[in-house]
C-alpha cells in the first residue's frame, strides 16, 4: 500500500490586520479561531497554530491553545514578528512601517527576541515550540542556527519558486535584502547554515511551502526577477501569478492547483497557510466583512472534502519525527 501524502494546516497565529502596518497590535482575533478549530476537528484534521508573543499574551487566545495541546487536537509552534517582538530596538525610520525580518537583527537580538516569544509560550500555554515560520516567510542561515540551538526542529518558512520583493524597505536602513527562495527545494530537507535554500547539516528540518511553479518561460524569468523591482513583481502578478496553497479573496483554484500539483509530482504533504486574524471580520484585507469570512470558511470546507480521501492529516512536528524516524529505520537497515 502506498502512504498517502500529509495535509499539513498551518495558522500564522498573529496581530489583527499586520497588513495595515498602524503599530495598533490588538488580538482580537483570538475569539474567532475556534471556528476554524471546530471545522478542522469536524474533518479529523489537527492544525499547527504558529504563535506570536504578543497573541500567546492574548488570556482568550492562551486559553484556547492550552486547551489544544492538553486534547492533543493540534501544535503549537512558534511565529515571529520581529518589528513588534521584545527587546524592542528599533532597526528602520519605523519598524511598524518597514516590518524588517528577524534576520535583520543582531545576532544578540535575534536570540533574545526568540527567548522571549519562547518563553510568553511556555508561560502562557505550557508547551515548548518545535515548529517555527518567520515573520513575512524570513529566514536565513544565522537565525537558522539560532533556532537549532533554543531546540527547533521544523521550519516552513521557505517558499519555493518565489522570491520575495522588497520595494517596501527603508531606504536609509543597512539590511534590506528580499528573500531567494525561488529555486529552493520542493521536497524536504536538512537546513544548511549557508544557505538555507540548500540542503546541509541543521538539525532542523524545512517543509518547504507548497507553491506550485510558473507555468511557462516567462513567468519563471518574471518571477525571478521580482527583488527590488515592483514593476515587475506587477507583471509577474498578472502574467504568471504564484500560485500556492493559500485561499485569497476565495480563489480555490489556487487550492485545487496546488493539491493536484503535490498529487501529480508524488511531493510528501501539502502545506495550508493562513493568518489566524483572517478568520475575523475585518481582521485582514481578505476578510473585510461577515460575508468573506463565511466564503472563507466555506472553502476551506471545501478543500477539507477534496483532500480528504487523498491525505492524512499531520501537525508539523509530527511529520518532521516520522520523517526522522523513518530516516533512522533505513539508516539501520543499510547498516546491518
Ligand atoms: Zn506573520
Amino acid at each position: 500500500m502506498t502512504k498517502l501524502p500529509a495535509l499539513i494546516l498551518t495558522v500564522d497565529v498573529e496581530e489583527d490586520n499586520a497588513w495595515l502596518r498602524d503599530g495598533a497590535r490588538q488580538t482580537k482575533n483570538a475569539a474567532y479561531i475556534g471556528r476554524f478549530h471546530e471545522l478542522c476537528l469536524r474533518y479529523g484534521f489537527r492544525p499547527t497554530y504558529l504563535t506570536t508573543s504578543l497573541m500567546a499574551e492574548s488570556p482568550i487566545y492562551a486559553e484556547f491553545a492550552r486547551g489544544v495541546a492538553q486534547r492533543n487536537e493540534g501544535e503549537i509552534g512558534l511565529h515571529i514578528h520581529a518589528w513588534n517582538t521584545p527587546p524592542i530596538k528599533p532597526l528602520t525610520r519605523n519598524d511598524d512601517i518597514y516590518l524588517p525580518y528577524l534576520h535583520d537583527f543582531s545576532e544578540d537580538l535575534i536570540s533574545d527576541k526568540l527567548d522571549y516569544v519562547i518563553e510568553a509560550i511556555r508561560t502562557n500555554i505550557g508547551v515548548t515550540p518545535v515548529s517555527y515560520r518567520g515573520g513575512r516567510w524570513g529566514l536565513d542561515g544565522r537565525t537558522a542556527r539560532i533556532l537549532a540551538s533554543k531546540g527547533i526542529t521544523a521550519d516552513c518558512s521557505i517558499t519555493p519558486h518565489v522570491n520575495w520583493d522588497r520595494h517596501d524597505r527603508d531606504p536609509d536602513a543597512q539590511s534590506a535584502k528580499g528573500l531567494y527562495y525561488f529555486n529552493a527545494p520542493e521536497q524536504p530537507y536538512f537546513l544548511s547554515e549557508e544557505d538555507v535554500t540548500k540542503p546541509g547539516n541543521l538539525p532542523i528540518l524545512e517543509l518547504p511551502f507548497t507553491t506550485v511553479p510558473p507555468k511557462n518561460a516567462i513567468g519563471k524569468w518574471l518571477r525571478q526577477r521580482v527583488i527590488g523591482n515592483a514593476l515587475i513583481a506587477r507583471l509577474c502578478l498578472l502574467a504568471d501569478p504564484p500560485r500556492s496553497m493559500r485561499l485569497i479573496d476565495g480563489n480555490e483554484q489556487d487550492l485545487k492547483d496546488s493539491l493536484n500539483y503535490v498529487l501529480q509530482s508524488n511531493l510528501p504533504y501539502a502545506q495550508f497557510m493562513i493568518h489566524s486574524s483572517e478568520f475575523m471580520p475585518g481582521g485582514s484585507p481578505y476578510t473585510p466583512d461577515e460575508e468573506s469570512v463565511d466564503k472563507l470558511f466555506a472553502g476551506i470546507e471545501r478543500l477539507f472534502v477534496s483532500a480528504g480521501n487523498n491525505f492524512v492529516g499531520q501537525t508539523v512536528g509530527e511529520y518532521r519525527n516520522d520523517y526522522v524516524a523513518a530516516l533512522e529505520k533505513k539508516t539501520f537497515k543499510e547498516a546491518s
